[in-house]
């Protein structure tokens, strides 16, 4: 078997930072804790030390509370609210959201998460507000995730909650912290500046603008260590001038690389149109799935040109839509010389096939999995 599709499951999980251990704990690499601590390109950066516990659970109270009514008009009982726990027992670095039919809509982080390197209390905010994006975000969604209608959402690609973090999120969180946005606007250079002073003529949104820019450069640098822990490599951190070139021939839903995040905050941070009312955007049946309906949908709720648009490295406005409902997402298919094989099917991933060693065959369990087998094996007994 080379993959799964995780399907059949009330309980959703979308992790946002895997389970890698704490920098000083995981050093393959003698040089990394001490990289790591590096500034970034002299950029000023303020508040680099972690949340207190205090802090940490403050923020998850106001972003929490920011979404309340969305998540109360997500189902017409009004029974579904938004609830948040910190797991202080887990030195993992992880961050994600759990959908649960029936129960709240939560979002866990470990204690490892708080004191990661680079995490501030802005980062924090920042990456808060893209964990309620996976709630909240609206379209594109994960589409492998896609879940029954009753839990009142679908999880939000990658993508789009960093858009939602930095467009709709903080701008809601920070609109009232004139003193601090008027630092961080300060603290910026002055190219950063200018694209906040493009976006906006009015003073304070510009420094509201300027703050979530900052949060934003903070975050990539994040980003960029999460990614070199999980996949050694060099580090480059992201900046504001290094726009990733690459577009994406269909819409990713995962995580995209940390300039290409990088440069989605920077979007939604200038992007002028908010979303607006209690409604996620682009929810439409068939739910979840990656339709013209929702794209259509969704449409009025984000920046479609210009600097506030999504960038082409993770979201393609041309994405070819492949319908699944006729062929199911897996099934067991044999081609013309009699080999066995896995279809699969994805509404952007398109259909692709998996074929079977010459002496195996293809066999569905009750679970709906299909897979490869030794004719003389059942899937419900457990392979050996
Ligand atoms: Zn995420």
């Amino acid at each position: 078997m080379k993959f799964y599709t995780i399907l059949a499951s009330s309980i959703l999980l979308s992790a946002c930072i895997g389970q890698v251990n704490d920098v000083s704990t995981d050093g393959t690499d003698g040089n990394s804790a001490a990289t790591l601590g590096g500034a970034v390109d002299g950029a000023p950066l303020s508040g680099e030390r972690p949340p207190t516990r205090e802090e940490a659970e403050a923020i998850l109270d106001r972003v929490v509370a920011l979404y309340q009514d969305h998540a109360a008009a997500a189902n017409p009982a009004g029974t579904h609210e938004i609830s948040w726990r910190i797991d202080w027992d887990s030195d993992a670095v992880s961050a994600h959201v759990l959908l649960n039919l029936g129960e709240d809509w939560t979002i866990e982080v470990s204690k490892g998460y708080l004191t990661v390197s680079s995490m501030t209390p802005e980062v924090f905010a920042l990456t808060m507000c893209h964990e309620m994006g996976h709630f909240i975000g609206g379209f594109p969604f994960k589409t492998s995730r896609r879940v029954d209608s009753a839990l009142g959402t679908s999880v939000s690609s990658e993508g789009q909650s960093d858009y939602f973090a930095t467009k709709d999120c903080l701008p809601r969180l920070w609109a009232n912290e004139t003193e601090a946005n008027a630092a961080a606007f300060a603290a910026l250079d002055p190219s950063a500046r200018a694209r906040c002073t493009a976006a906006t003529s009015d003073l304070a949104s510009q420094q509201l603008c300027g703050r979530i820019l900052l949060a934003s450069l903070q975050t990539g640098r994040f980003y960029e260590e999460q990614e070199v822990l999980q996949a050694p490599r060099e580090l480059v951190y992201p900046r504001f001038d290094t726009p990733d070139p690459t577009e994406a021939a269909v819409t990713k839903e995962g995580h995209p690389a940390s300039q290409c995040r990088l440069d989605t905050l920077v979007a939604g941070a200038v992007c002028s149109v908010k979303a607006t009312g209690t409604g996620i955007p682009g929810l439409v049946p068939p739910y979840g799935e990656y339709s013209d309906a929702s794209e259509e949908a969704a449409r009025p709720f984000a920046c479609q040109t210009g600097p506030g648009a999504r960038p082409r490295c993770w979201f393609q406005p041309d994405t070819v839509v492949t319908d699944c409902s006729e062929l199911g997402q897996q099934a067991c298919v044999v081609n013309d010389d009699g080999t066995h094989g896995v279809r699969y099917c994805g509404t952007t991933s398109g259909v692709d096939y998996y074929w079977c060693f010459q002496d195996e065959v293809c066999k569905t369990g009750r679970d709906g999995f299909s897979d490869c087998y030794a004719p003389d094996v059942d899937p419900d007994e457990g392979a050996p």
